[in-house]
């Protein structure tokens, strides 16, 4: 979503008007940003001048995460760090226990403290949880407290507990494979969505190394947009296939689509 439709809450020249160009498309919005829930994200969207899409359309990686786990195991109990929405993301399908969790979800966004990580790799350590990660990101640009800056991704703040345990997380985000299976099946429950396939799918991202990579593993087809992490005209990252489609910008995205 962000570097696609929006840079923070200034929406990217053309994203309105191609999400209202393919409003009768099944779509779905994925995001590695696991901080706030999607009721929240729809509501900035609709702020900053979309038409606000349903809560089912938006996949979080907190939303994903909280998902997936609870079709690991029904009324999972948890111990998490990170920010609110993956909190309210977790609440609705598991309960929080801190002396006998099942999982230890580390989230992208405020949260992580000392006491935090000595919880959660002593559950790991003792209890046998399995260490979660909502996101593999090392790190994010933002904005914190009124200015721009470089901040932790899920993967910086998830290493402690990576360290201290030896156990690898299992990771839900981008470009891993569970974000896009979970959004599958929410694209799935739409009405207007068939039987499709990944194969059937495109995926419109800003990130070669994350959504582009992350979606060819599935053989979903893909579209990169250089209105975020990559200008238009810079080089792809060695080794890496190219997108089906490698264009400037949304706008020109819709030209190719009609
Ligand atoms: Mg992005």
């Amino acid at each position: 979503m962000d570097g696609v439709l929006f840079h923070g809450m200034k929406p990217i020249d053309g994203a309105v008007q191609f999400m209202d160009a393919i409003y009768d498309y099944p779509h779905v919005f994925i995001t590695n940003n696991p901080i706030r829930t999607p009721d929240a994200v729809a509501d900035k969207m609709e702020a900053i001048g979309f038409t606000r899409p349903n809560e089912e359309q938006i996949i979080t990686s907190g939303e994903a995460t909280a998902l997936w786990l609870s079709q690991q195991k029904a009324n999972f109990r948890y111990f998490a760090v990170g920010a609110e929405g993956l909190h309210q993301s977790l609440q609705k399908y598991g309960i929080e226990d801190k002396d006998d969790a099942d999982f230890v979800i580390v989230g992208e966004g405020a949260g992580i403290d000392y006491d935090a990580i000595i919880i959660g790799i002593n559950l790991i350590l003792k209890s046998r949880a399995k260490l979660i990660s909502t996101n593999p990101d090392s790190s994010v640009d933002d904005v914190y407290r009124g200015k721009h800056a470089v901040l932790p991704g899920g993967g910086a703040l998830v290493a402690p507990f990576t360290i201290a345990t030896g156990q690898q997380a299992i990771t839900i985000g981008k470009p891993n494979p569970l974000l896009y299976e979970i959004a599958l099946q929410s694209f799935l429950q739409q009405d207007n969505a068939h039987d499709y396939q990944f194969e059937d799918c495109l995926m419109i991202g800003d990130r070669p190394d994350t959504d582009i990579i992350g979606a060819q593993k599935l053989s979903i087809q893909t579209a990169l947009v250089r209105t975020g992490r990559f200008a238009p005209g810079q080089k792809l990252p060695k080794h890496m296939t190219a997108p089906d489609w490698d264009v400037d910008s949304l706008k020109e995205l819709l030209k190719c689509l009609q």
